[in-house]
């Protein structure tokens, strides 16, 4: 072979390994990433950045032999754990302990740490899959995927899935709220097309009113909470039960006191025991602070009819006694209809909102005259006449026998005399029914036999008002008013007095 054609053959052999090499290290990293595709879902966490350190240098492939081979060193959070002939070990451990555990539990699971390999080719390079196994699995931190609920920016509780968690937030809705979630979901769809009012519902809204998140997160499988669990602690916002023991002297607001809760919340604790339960010393009383860390917002509609109730308008009257009033128009209540917003939380209302009133009918005021016209309790001591009618029998004696008074024939109104106040008014033998009106200059005016008395002691009346009507009650043979007149105490005629 001449030196030119065993050149040129050593050129082919030499271009043709240095294509094999390359097709080989393409090989490799088409292998890796293809097996991250179809790892990713799965184990989003794991790993598998793979940073591989291709050694194929033109220079070397002279010496490539049988011997040297690629190993790949294992780097756990950067960490180096151990040296393995291929990355299948590590991947093919993982995936089985990630079943494992999953079948265990019944969660997804994923391995939490990062592992990279780091490949490396080297004339017998040293290797053991079994110990870096063993390694992994000292430190393989395996978590599970979960949902954290968040309220208001604080981490409540994890539920397993998105699902569970919906499903519990709208358990909670519709616990506090009293409406089925699906109808909720109705009214969210009906307030969105305004064209379609909710008539069937009242309600306009449910929402919570802190701010609830939901995120996908990996914790250990003990953090991760039934659905049941998870909605109770919601609800109650804690598991924590606290008790407390009755001493002498103790009461259900003094216990609440102690604790910083209210009655309410004991009541709610304890089912039987109510505002009326005498505690026995030594019982048990749950005094755990129920304190739910969601409040439940519900918006309600309310329309009703109510009564505007009528106002009295008083005017004064000086043509009218003092102390009389008289009313000139009768009140008449009105309607209308309102609108509200009722808001409640946690089945409590909080606020009830007009949104619109209209009214049906205005109220009619009641208008009433009260009397300003003073009438003075003194007498002017010129008296006008008590009762009309002739009369039928004159002061003094007659057939031996005093006369103490005149008698005015007739039936009619029996008129004060004098301004004054009434002194007596009632029985009063022979008289019958009688009045006397003590005139407060001295004087007094007696009037009997009458049928009915329209004024009662203490009243102060002004001359000429009506005091009663004339009868004939008494010592008497026909309707007519028997008057007296006194001054200082003795019998006076009174025609020297009246008008
Ligand atoms: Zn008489």
């Amino acid at each position: 072979m001449q030196w030119s054609e065993w050149k040129a053959k050593l050129q082919e052999r030499s271009e043709q390994i240095v294509q094999n090499c390359r097709q080989l290290a393409k090989r490799t990293i088409d292998q890796t990433s293809s097996y991250i595709q179809t790892h990713k879902k799965q184990t989003i966490s794991v790993a598998a950045g793979l940073v591989l350190t291709v050694a194929a240098g033109a220079s070397a492939q002279y010496y490539y032999t049988s011997n040297i081979i690629s190993v790949y060193h294992v780097l756990v959070n950067g960490q180096e754990i151990g040296v393995v002939d291929n990355p299948a070990v590590v991947k093919n451990w993982t995936a089985a302990k990630l079943e494992e555990e999953q079948a265990k539990n019944g969660l997804s699971m994923t391995l939490a740490d990062y592992i990279t390999f780091q490949e490396e080719r080297k004339y017998k390079a040293p290797f053991d899959n079994e110990s870096t196994v063993r390694a992994l699995s000292d430190i393989a931190d395996i978590k599970v995927e979960a949902v954290k609920l968040i309220v208001d920016g604080k981490v409540v509780g994890y539920a397993a899935d998105q699902n569970t968690a919906d499903q519990v937030l709208a358990h909670v809705k519709e616990k506090f709220s009293g409406i089925p979630a699906q109808a909720d979901k109705k009214v969210a769809v009906a307030a969105a097309s305004l064209s379609a009012p909710a008539k069937s519902s009242p309600i306009k809204e449910v929402t919570f009113k802190e701010q609830v998140e939901t995120e996908s997160d990996s914790v250990t499988a003990a953090q991760v909470l039934p659905a049941d669990k998870l909605e109770e602690l919601l609800v109650k916002g804690t598991f924590k039960q606290m008790t407390h023991t009755v001493v002498e002297g103790d009461c259900i607001g003094c216990i609440a006191k102690k604790y910083g809760i209210t009655s309410n919340d004991i009541y709610a604790n304890n089912p039987g025991i109510t505002e009326n339960t005498l505690l026995q010393l030594g019982q048990q009383i749950n005094v755990t602070a129920i304190r739910p860390f969601v409040t439940v917002q519900v918006k309600e509609d309310l329309s009703q009819k109510e009564t505007i109730a009528f106002s009295t308008q008083i005017n004064n009257n000086d043509k009218l006694p003092k102390g009389e009033t008289k009313v000139v128009q009768e009140g008449r209540d009105g309607s209308k209809m309102v609108q509200y917003e009722i808001v409640k939380e946690n089945g409590q209302v909080v606020a009830k909102n007009i949104v619109k009133q209209d009214v049906i009918a205005q109220p009619v005021a009641k208008i009433v005259e009260r009397g300003t016209k003073v009438i003075p309790s003194r007498g002017t001591g010129r008296l006008s006449w008590p009762a009309s009618g002739y009369i039928s029998s004159g002061f003094g004696t007659r057939w031996g026998r005093m006369h103490k008074g005149i008698d005015i024939a007739g039936s009619g109104s029996v008129l004060a005399a004098d301004n004054g106040r009434v002194k007596f008014a009632g029985w009063d033998g022979d008289y019958g029914k009688a009045v006397i009106i003590d005139h407060g200059n001295g004087m007094e005016t007696l009037y009997g036999h009458m049928s009915t008395i329209s004024v009662k002691v203490g009243d102060v009346v002004a001359q000429g008002k009506k005091i009663g009507v004339k009868g004939s009650t008494g010592d008497s043979t026909g309707v007519h008013l028997h008057f007296e007149v006194h001054q200082n105490g003795r019998i006076q005629n009174p025609m020297r007095y009246l008008k």
